[in-house]
């Protein structure tokens, strides 16, 4: 037995040089790889191998039993490094197209979790500023996502958000029914946002006359209250399409520096299409705010697609739908315009999730290049 021992010793040694060797290669190639996305997946196995490696190293001084068990835990969580890895590597908006991307919970603690852990719940999506991320888990599992308590769908889905401007530190955790609680910490990568400099504008427009401050507070209620709702509407598991298309005039998250003054920062993306042009609902769900004439925002419509993801359109000329209207996705629902504080004819798309600012253009696909010219327009106002 002893012998035997020795041999599975020796044998292990072994392993850990040759592991030892393919590591190196492995941090050779990585840099070359990190930027090519079709090697993407070549890579995230190759780390994942690091990673297996990394946490075998930390046991060697444990029991050989203990060791083969971690062993076969290792290859067990290494389904969720390739894929969560995957996201890490990819360039920002590589990583928002790559919808299969998904990450287990147990990625950072293969070597520590038990079976039930990896199992718990899984997630879609980048841990990165302005993005929505999706998961899965027992539909009777209490889900907290940094303090809140998610919904969840029949079926065990829901979704978070991360604001443009979430800090570093991301907190989940998960409860399946009847097991104990699961704490996970994510980090946030933080993203490089345009700076964009509008000068020349009359300066009622940069900064709102006295007068008007109550009537812009009221406004921002009413706009947080559609942004707050929280229905079992299950339109947010759809894959978004564009309301319009066109140029994209104004991305998302850009900071906003207006006659030299910087302001809030751009939470949406603009499409420059001309008065008129007909607004499609991009996902399903029940019209939430439908106001024809705000201060900042002129004619603006909110959907609710349920569990606090909603979207909005802005400077609209014309609002086809009413509060509490259900709409289907695609269905024309307002024609664009440039009211309340436009610079000029264009359709401001916003997606959120409660009161985060989510970029849209992760969700959405790529704009048709043909996108430049657009159709007949709904009669102006
Ligand atoms: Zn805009």
């Amino acid at each position: 037995m002893s012998n035997w021992i020795g041999r599975k010793v020796n044998g292990l040694a072994l392993l850990d040089a040759r592991l030892d060797a393919h590591v190196g290669s492995i941090a050779k190639r990585e840099r070359a790889l990190v930027t090519n996305p079709a090697k993407r997946v070549v890579f995230t196995v190759a780390q994942t191998v690091a990673r297996t490696v990394a946490a075998t190293r930390a046991h060697l001084g444990a029991s050989l039993a203990q060791l083969l068990t971690m062993l076969a835990l290792g290859a067990f969580g290494a389904f969720g490094a390739l894929s969560s890895l995957s996201a890490q590597a990819s360039s920002p908006r590589d990583a928002s197209k790559s919808a299969a991307t998904a990450m287990t919970a147990t990625a950072a603690q293969a070597a520590t979790a038990d079976a039930s852990t990896q199992t718990a719940f899984t997630l879609h999506g980048e841990w990165r500023q302005g993005r929505l991320i999706f998961g899965h888990t027992n539909p009777q599992a209490r889900v907290v996502f940094n303090g809140r308590t998610l919904t969840l769908t029949p079926h065990g889905d829901f979704v978070l958000g991360l604001d443009r401007d979430a800090p570093a530190d991301a907190e989940l955790r998960v409860t399946p029914p009847g097991a104990a609680e699961i704490v996970q910490h994510y980090a946030v990568a933080a993203q490089q946002w345009d700076v964009q400099r509008i000068d020349g504008l009359p300066p009622a427009q940069v900064n709102p006359p006295p007068e008007t401050a109550a009537r812009i507070a009221r406004e921002q209620t009413l706009l947080a209250a559609a942004h707050a709702s929280d229905t079992p509407l299950d339109d947010f598991l759809q894959k978004p399409q564009w309301p319009a298309r066109g140029r994209v005039s104004g991305i998302f998250g850009s900071q906003r520096i207006l006659n030299g003054t910087p302001k809030a920062a751009h939470y949406g993306v603009d499409v420059a299409v001309p008065i008129g042009t007909p607004v499609h609902a991009a996902l399903g769900g029940v019209v939430s705010l439908a106001e024809p004439d705000l201060y900042f925002t002129g004619g603006t419509l909110v959907i609710d697609h349920g569990h606090g993801v909603s979207s909005i359109m802005v400077h609209l000329s014309k609002l086809l739908v009413k509060v509490g209207d259900s709409v289907k996705q695609g269905e024309v629902v307002a024609a664009s315009g440039m009211t309340g504080r436009a610079t000029g004819p264009h359709l401001h798309f916003g997606v959120y999730w409660f009161d985060q600012h989510i970029d849209p253009q992760t969700l959405l696909p790529p704009m048709p290049s043909s996108a430049a010219v657009t159709t007949k327009t709904i009669g102006r106002r």
